[in-house]
């Protein structure tokens, strides 16, 4: 790995919020993401920041499956018919 693009784990920490917010040049992404790709360490703080960022942008509740959701709606037109 040249130089230029090591990053050590205060490096990849101190980018990291920038990182997920997509604020970085892709030459900096890609320096985060071969350091990921050998540091389990930061590895866990950006896969637990990326879960807190979904649950942060994503309220709405987890999907269905699609039979349930299906059988869900045949249920409420079966309502629908019999009020
Ligand atoms: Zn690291």
């Amino acid at each position: 790995m040249p130089m230029k693009d090591a990053l050590d784990c205060g490096d990849v920490l101190q980018l990291l919020s920038a990182y997920v917010d997509g604020e970085l040049s892709p030459e900096l992404c890609r320096a985060i993401e071969a350091h990921m790709a050998v540091c389990h360490d930061c590895f866990v703080v950006l896969d637990s920041m990326n879960k807190t960022l979904v649950l942060y942008h994503r309220l709405e509740p987890p999907e269905m499956p699609e039979d349930v959701e299906l059988r869900l709606f045949q249920v409420l037109n079966l309502d629908d018919f019999l009020t």
